[in-house]
Formats: C-alpha cells, structure tokens, sequence
C-alpha cells in the first residue's frame, strides 16, 4: 500500500505548532509497518536545516509547474527524516515562495499554498507510481482533491483521497483568478456546490478547504468532539452546511503525541530526570528543581501558591482574554505564572509585549513572547497547573504533553480537551478517568471559579492533587492507536471511491 502525505508542515524540520507534530507522529508509525511505503511532500523551506536530512538527494533535478503564463521549474528532492521519506519540493520561481524564513504569515499564502499543490501533482505525474491512499492535510493541501479528481484524473493512478482537518478556521479563501492563474478553470467545479465558499455575500470567493471535504473520499478531524462540533454554525466557521451535508464521511480521530520526545524520564532538556513509577516524593523533587532552574534564569521569585502557565500560539482561538485573566488571578493569589507564546497577529503580539512590561517587575510572572522548544519542555516539567481557554480546540497537543510531565490540566471542556481532560470532581465520570479540571464556557465566570477549586485543591488537599498528577503521567497517548484507526479510514475511504467510480 502506498501513501502519500501532503503537508505544510513536518517536526521538528518545519514546525508551527500541531499540524507538523501530528503529520511526523502519523508518518513515522505507519512508516514502521513493511508492507506500507509512505512519503510525505512537503516544500523545500529555506529554514529547513538540511543537517537533520540524511540520505538528501535531487530525484528530479527540474520539473515544471505553470503559473501565471510561465512554466516554472522545480526541483524535487528526497531525504529520510524521522523515519520517514520526505520529498522536498523546491520552486524556482521569482516570488521565491519559501524562501521567507516562515512557513506561515505572508501576505502572498495563497498563492504560495496554491503553487505547491500544483507542483506536487506535477511531480506525482512525472513519478507516475500509483498511489493507494494520497492522504492531505488542511487547507494548504487540500487544493490536491479537486486537482486529481476534476483535472488529472486520467493521467493519475489514485485510489482514495483522505483529507484530515486539522483546524477548520483556516479554510484558504481566494479568487477564481488565483486558480486561474495555475490554468485551473471549470465551469464544472468552479460552482456552489463544488469550490465556491458558503457564504452568500461573497458567491465567487473559491474555498479550498471546501473542495478538498467535496472530492475526499473520508474527512476527519483530530478529535471525536471537534467532528461533532464543526457540524454547529457556532463552530463550523461556516463550513457546517457543507460538513452536514458530507457527515456520513466526517469522522474522529484523536491525535497522540510523541511519547519518545515528551518523556521526563529521558528528555534532554529536564534534569533530573523523572517518571510516573517513580515516588511522588522523587517526583515532585524533581519537578521543583525545574522552578528553581527557571528562577534562576529568569530571575524569580519564590511564590506560595501553585505555578501555572500556558504554552501556545497566541491567536483569539486561545482565548488571550481568558490567558489575561488566568495572569492576574494567579497574581492575585500567590501562585507564579508562566507564558511561552509569541502571536502571528501584531496586534496581539504588541498587546502581550504591553502586558510583559506591565508585569516587569512582578518577579512571580514571567512572559516569554518568542518560540523556544527547548525552553517549552523546562516550562512542562516545571509548572504544577497548565491553562488552556481555547474557545474551540480541534484537539489540542499541549494539555497531552503536560499531563506526560505530571502537570495538571485545567481546560475549557470544549473539541479534543473535552476528549482528553475529565474533571475531578466529575461524579458522572469514572474517579479513575478524572486527571484534571474543566469548565464549561469560555468565559471569566466559570475560568475563575475552575482556578479557585484548581488552587484551592493544590493548597489544601496534596495527596488528592498528587494522585491527579500521577494518572495524568500514567496515560497512553501514543501514535499506536491512532494509526491503527487510520488505517482503518484509508480502508473505508478505498471502498467509498471504489462505490463512486462503480
Ligand atoms: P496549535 O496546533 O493550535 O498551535 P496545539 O496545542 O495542537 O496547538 O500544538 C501546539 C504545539 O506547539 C505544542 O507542542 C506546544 O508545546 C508548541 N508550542 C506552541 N507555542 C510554542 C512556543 N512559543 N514555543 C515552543 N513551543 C510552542
């Protein structure tokens, strides 16, 4: 069986945040099992450190790509990562596409995403291997399924196409031009029900996501609860009429983390080391090194209360407000806070640049606006109580990752985090199943009173609260079961395209 990734992303070569975790995770696992061949088309970014590539050669040393009234010529390169065969797709072309020192965040996106779609059909034509399973995520792929399905259907040999929804807010919303501009016009797919965005205000806007949900033969996302929720005008980003409308091939699958990488008991980056067999006294000695380490480095305080943080993009979907608040209400009571996150939105960013200043010297809070991996594993094992707010969450990585650190997780009880984190004073879940705190509503109220009951339980009820952490260590999250429910999908979506052709 061959399966063929398209993605943007790929850890820890082009990483963003989740999208590049869960596509190396997925690869590498399915890539152990001998009778599978996979790669993973990715473009050949300029911050992509070729030392990590081994095996890095030139397989097509120039292929062409029409845009804009030029072919343009490509190389397409090929390297093993992680285990896993990546091909490397690198345009010559005048706007230098990836060239930009970001994988996301420029103003050209569009075009940059629709560019590589295209190259990555061109290179699949020239290879000319038969795929069993060409399996694209988000937006930036998407673009693939109509490709294959309305335009080289005859000159490619694709049995199924699976599309996994990694976030359904980004949905690459352009102009017939911009297809136009890579010769790709239909009066056929160019219409409401195929390509065109949803909303009426704007009924020649084209939807790449949308197209991808229409020509794949099964769509999921990364959590059982975010399947349901996309389906609901409050979450479906205006999408929910067309995922309603294909909901007999939407499915669920939540997402693993990479247990090698997140481990405490071997993670280069956190010493001493420790883990969930050990004693809770050796445990939390080690965890309370990690604060003393990070006090020392950023010069603060010793703090009475707990220590929380949070570790993510800054992007509205993360409830800043909610982050904001969950700040003062640990300055307010004596514990630290801790924020590891940078915003691609300048607004945002100079918003929490403001707060760090306001903050300055408060030596119990500590904001770090930048990306930093390594410090994000100190921050894991150090603090006692990770936050995440998010408004809608398609499955979240960092509260897996805390949970891997005995950090306890308090999360809106919303998409993946109401899959993973069950409240412990839930009675209508099993007392064994119960590892952290939820609440529901992103809003002040019920955040507040979840970090009341959160503080009030680390300060007066240790033993309750060592017993949240050591079950949090103690959970599977490994790719295994994942990849076994994504096998499945490639089955369900081959007979689906087989019913479709027949
Ligand atoms: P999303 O994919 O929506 O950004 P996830 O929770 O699924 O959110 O994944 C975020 C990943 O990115 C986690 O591994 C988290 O640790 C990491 N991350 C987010 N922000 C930073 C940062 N500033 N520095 C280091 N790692 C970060």
């Amino acid at each position: 069986m061959r399966i063929v990734h398209v993605a943007a992303e790929f850890s820890p070569i082009a990483k963003a945040g989740g999208l590049g975790e869960v596509v190396v995770g997925l690869c590498r696992e399915l890539s152990q099992f001998p009778e599978l061949e996979v790669e993973i088309y990715l473009p050949k970014y300029d911050l992509i450190d070729s030392e990590k590539l081994s095996d890095l050669q030139m397989e097509i040393a120039d292929f062409k790509c029409f845009e804009k009234n030029h072919f343009h010529s490509n190389t397409l390169w090929s390297a093993q990562c992680e285990n896993s065969r990546l091909q490397l797709i690198e345009p010559h072309h005048p706007s230098q596409y990836f060239q930009r020192g970001k994988i996301y965040g420029c103003e050209d996106d569009l075009a940059r995403f629709i560019y590589f779609c295209k190259s990555v059909i061109e290179a699949l034509k020239l290879k000319n291997q038969p795929i069993d399973i060409l399996h694209l995520h988000d937006w930036h792929a998407a673009l693939c399924a109509p490709l294959v399905r309305e335009v080289f259907q005859k000159e490619l040999s694709i049995k199924a196409i699976v599309l996994t929804l990694h976030n359904a807010e980004y949905q690459g919303k352009c102009a017939c031009l911009d297809l136009d501009a890579i010769g790709m016009q239909g009066s056929d797919f160019l219409t409401a029900d195929k390509l065109q965005d949803n909303d009426p205000k704007y009924p020649q806007t084209i939807n790449l996501l949308k197209g991808g949900i229409v020509y794949a033969d099964a769509v999921n996302t990364v959590s059982i609860t975010y399947a349901k929720e996309i389906l609901t005008p409050e979450k479906g980003f205006g999408l929910d009429p067309t995922f309603r409308q294909y909901q007999s091939k939407l499915s669920g699958i939540l997402n693993g983390i990479d247990q090698t990488l997140w481990n405490p008991k071997n993670d280069p980056y956190v010493t001493p080391s420790y883990d969930a067999e050990q004693s809770m006294a050796t445990i939390l000695a080690a965890k309370k090194k990690q604060q003393t380490l990070l006090s020392k480095k950023f010069g603060l305080a010793r703090s009475k209360g707990p220590w929380l943080g949070t570790i993510t993009r800054i992007v509205p979907q993360k409830g800043p407000e909610l982050i904001e608040e969950a700040l003062a209400y640990t300055v307010q009571n004596q514990g630290t806070f801790i924020l590891l996150g940078s915003s691609p939105i300048p607004q945002l960013q100079a918003h929490f640049e403001q707060l760090k200043e306001k903050y300055a010297a408060h030596r119990c809070v500590l904001l770090h606006l930048t990306y930093d991996e390594a410090l994000a594993h100190q921050i894991y094992a150090a603090l006692d109580l990770l936050i995440v707010p998010s408004h809608f969450e398609p499955c979240g990585l960092s509260q897996l990752i805390a949970m891997r650190y005995g950090t306890v997780p308090i999360v809106h009880a919303t998409g993946g985090l109401k899959d993973t984190v069950f409240d412990c004073e839930d009675s209508l879940i099993p007392a064994k199943s119960r590892n952290g705190f939820t609440f529901q509503g992103a809003s002040s109220g019920p955040l507040k009173e979840t970090l009341r009951r959160a503080f009030h339980l680390f300060q007066t009820d240790p033993t309750t609260f060592q017993v949240l952490m050591r079950r949090g260590m103690q959970l599977n999250f490994s790719w295994e079961k994942p990849t076994q429910e994504y096998l499945k999908l490639y089955r369900k979506a081959t007979l689906q395209s087989k019913r479709l052709i027949a």
